[in-house]
């Protein structure tokens, strides 16, 4: 008896989750399995049982993505204002104070020069923890800095999404963060440096609908969320049901809108690979290899059973630039 009860003090529950301020233990958001938070960081936030992929920390995700001490931060001279003075169920300013304090960076965003894999590149890594990654002016101003600074230095950019969408609290200001990241990755395409976009789950509202699917290839982790208004207002607007696995990575795959689905493990490898093919047809022909890998490749009968996306892309655009999602 006296034994049995060792063990039971001994063994980690959720109990002592009151120890560290995240938990000791995490439920896999894919098959509810319990899992040693120090084992899903091992494993990159992917889930050992069902390699379901959790929200990544920005700090680990530099980590994986930039070799060994080659990161430089770039980001985190630009702090975000209230310009508008806005106060939904609490003022702005004191919600950016409490978000800034925990994660101890000023906006939803990190970039900086890096080497993957031996190549020279340009990171911009979205922090979904903070105020959903929503694109606010900074986050909008970093990604611009970021690819011009890229351009000159002669750099891939690499940006790994993870964003709400627009950030409601900065109104007009953060729909123009659209136009402007739009127009910075120019810069790169002048040069013909090529731009990576990654895009993670959630991947949503204007950062879709600007730079995020403006890379020269657009990738995506297993699973991801990616769209423009989510499947709940359109489910509610359409008042239809919704195929499975819609606006996911693999359904978006097959339709056409990515260019390729990479678990996190190869994800490092992989874009190494890309960003090599990209940078050595634009140093010898100045075009792109003809045969890419065709990692890409459709499933013709799916495309033709399913119906055309039953979705009024203008009525969606409409709306979202009315209310912009957060
Ligand atoms: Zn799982």
């Amino acid at each position: 008896m006296a034994l049995e009860r060792w063990f039971r003090r001994k063994r980690p529950t959720r109990g002592d989750d009151d120890a560290s301020p995240a938990g000791l233990w995490l439920k896999c958001s894919g098959c509810h399995a319990q899992i040693y938070r120090k084992d899903l960081a091992a494993n990159l936030y992917v889930c050992p049982e069902c390699a379901h992929h959790e929200r990544m920390p920005v700090d680990a995700r530099v980590e994986m993505l930039a070799d060994v001490g080659s990161f430089e931060r770039w980001s985190g001279a630009v702090e975000p204002v209230d310009a508008l003075g806005f106060v939904d169920t609490e003022p702005y300013r004191e919600r950016l104070t409490s978000v800034q304090q925990r994660s101890q960076r000023p906006d939803a965003i990190v970039t900086g020069a890096a080497t993957l894999d031996g190549i020279p590149v340009a990171l911009a890594v979205m922090d979904f923890s903070f105020l959903g990654g929503s694109m606010g002016s900074v986050v909008g101003e970093e990604i611009a800095r970021a690819a011009e600074r890229a351009a000159a230095e002669g750099r891939a950019l690499i940006s790994v999404s993870a964003s709400g969408g627009a950030r409601m609290q900065e109104g007009a200001l953060s729909l123009m963060q659209m136009a402007k990241t739009t127009v910075a990755l120019e810069a790169l395409s002048e040069r013909r440096l090529p731009f990576v976009s990654v895009l993670s789950d959630p991947t949503t509202g204007g950062v879709t609908a600007s730079f995020a699917t403006l890379g020269d290839l657009v990738v995506a982790e297993p699973g991801a969320l990616i769209c423009f208004a989510g499947p709940r207002v359109i489910q509610q607007t359409i008042k239809q049901d919704l195929p499975e696995g819609f606006q996911r990575s693999e359904f978006l795959l097959r339709k056409g809108m990515l260019d390729d689905v990479i678990p996190r493990s190869e994800l490092k490898s992989r874009i190494a690979a890309f960003t090599r093919l990209l940078l050595a047809g634009i140093g010898t022909a100045g075009v792109l290899p003809a045969a890419l890998p065709a990692a890409a490749a459709t499933e013709p009968d799916d495309v033709a059973d399913e119906p055309d996306d039953a979705i009024g892309h203008d009525e969606d655009e409409e709306a979202a630039v009315r209310a912009p999602a957060v």
